[in-house]
């Protein structure tokens, strides 16, 4: 695609793009001057679908006017609520529906399912993940350690990329997880990095790590509603994701969690179990003993979180309503691509200014993460002064991402031109 830094090109464009109505499905907050602001934050917090509201209140009205009988009555009754969102997504990372469930939240999900999928034995007790994953993976893996009554620092063996590299290469991580071998209990990886916005080759790494007879999880938190997933082809053996990033289902919603089919039903895995993870037809008779449901379905613990997930459910209407990840990823390509133009025109040396996320539109999602050597966090106030919404990582990453379902290309182009500014 060739681009160029008209007015007129970025109205073209959106004139031609066939997502562009769906724009209106969201609610866009105002900037300063009370225009729309320009919104790259959706790695964050997606913004608000209309709809939302209105599923919303459909379950406040089943409790008004049903109260319990809610869970039982009315168009999704409570009780298998997750079930509603099963297919849908399903379809936004690839995997069966029975495959996958919604509950919780991210690092809630990431705890269940290290109980399964973490196993050390005193031979096979290493975890492979990334230098500098976000913190609350970080976390979680070193008090998953203790748990076992092992040491976080011979447990957990971080990548970091070559001398002078921001990215990963796929043939070194496969180098690590090689030379690791039959040391290497689980590996767990972001899908997409949350700093450098680096896609990782999730079909290669779940290979790799098999050969060496480890399991493979992702967390999918910058991966979900991006880019095109297929957990099941590629043999993954779990993972889970928030939806209140890309998947726009609000602050705290609820997340999602995978678990390969092949442990489907695998009663013998070790879980963290609770009553909703019960076989339903036992679930209300309250007797002793635990005999997980088949599927994903049976990591649950506790009785879903309807309110959190009929906002969800409501978000996932609008990625099925575009027909799903592949047209919008074709527009992302697109919109990522023409940020890119515009941060390259400005012409500044790497020493000032960076991209640190792969150039590669096939190793990156929608955000392209800027190292700012100079000036970076006045830089980052300038732009949202301006109604230009990114975020900013310390110690000077400011990302920046354009989200198909909503921006625009004449976001892009306020943007860059924003930029244009400050570095004139
Ligand atoms: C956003 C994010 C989280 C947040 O976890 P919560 O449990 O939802 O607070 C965790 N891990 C990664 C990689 C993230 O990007």
């Amino acid at each position: 695609m060739t681009y160029d830094l008209t007015p007129a090109f970025a109205a073209a464009q959106d004139a031609a793009d066939p997502l562009a109505a769906t724009r209106a499905d969201f609610h866009i907050p105002p900037g300063p001057d009370g225009r729309p602001t320009a919104y790259f934050c959706g790695n964050s917090l997606g913004l608000l679908p209309i709809a939302a509201r209105a599923a919303v209140e459909a379950e406040f009205k089943s409790w008004e006017t049903q109260a319990v009988e809610g869970h039982f009555h009315g168009e999704a009754p409570w009780m298998f609520y997750h079930k509603t969102l099963a297919e849908a997504e399903a379809r936004i990372v690839g995997a069966r529906p029975l495959e996958v469930v919604v509950m919780n939240t991210l690092t809630v999900n990431l705890h269940l399912l290290l109980v399964s999928f973490y196993r050390p034995t005193p031979t096979r007790y290493k975890v492979l993940m990334e230098g500098g994953a976000f913190p609350s993976d970080q976390y979680a893996l070193e008090s998953q350690a203790r748990l076992h009554g092992l040491d976080p620092d011979e447990v957990i063996v971080e990548l970091v990329p070559r001398p002078g590299e921001h990215t990963l290469r796929t043939e070194d991580i496969e180098a690590k997880i090689a030379e690791l071998g039959d040391s290497l209990a689980t590996i767990i990886l972001g899908g997409i990095n949350y700093y450098t916005g680096q896609v990782f080759d999730m079909a290669a790494i779940t290979r790799a790590g098999h050969a060496v007879g480890a399991l493979v999880g992702f967390d999918l938190a910058h991966a979900a509603g991006n880019i095109e997933l297929k957990l099941h082809d590629w043999d993954v053996d779990f993972a889970c994701w928030c939806t209140y990033k890309y998947l726009n289902s609000g602050p705290g919603g609820t997340s999602g969690a995978f678990v390969h089919e092949r442990f489907a039903n695998r009663p013998d895995l070790v879980r963290l179990a609770g009553w909703w993870g019960q076989d339903p037809k036992e679930r209300f008779q309250m007797k002793k003993g635990f005999r997980p449901t088949p599927g994903a379905d049976g990591w649950q613990v506790s009785c879903g979180q309807v309110l959190p997930m009929a906002v969800h459910k409501a978000s996932l209407a609008v990625f099925e309503g575009v027909g799903g990840l592949a047209p919008l990823r074709a527009k992302s390509e697109k919109l990522t691509g023409y940020l890119e133009f515009w941060i390259k025109s400005l012409g500044l040396p790497a020493n000032h200014l960076e991209i640190i996320t792969p150039a590669d539109p096939a190793q990156r999602g929608c955000q392209l993460s800027l190292l700012v050597h100079e000036r970076g966090r006045e830089l980052f106030d300038f732009l949202a002064a301006q109604g230009i919404i990114g975020d900013w990582r310390e110690p000077n990453v400011i990302r920046l991402a354009p989200v198909p379902l909503y921006n625009s290309f004449e976001d892009v182009r306020r943007a860059g031109a924003a930029l244009q500014t400050f570095f004139k």
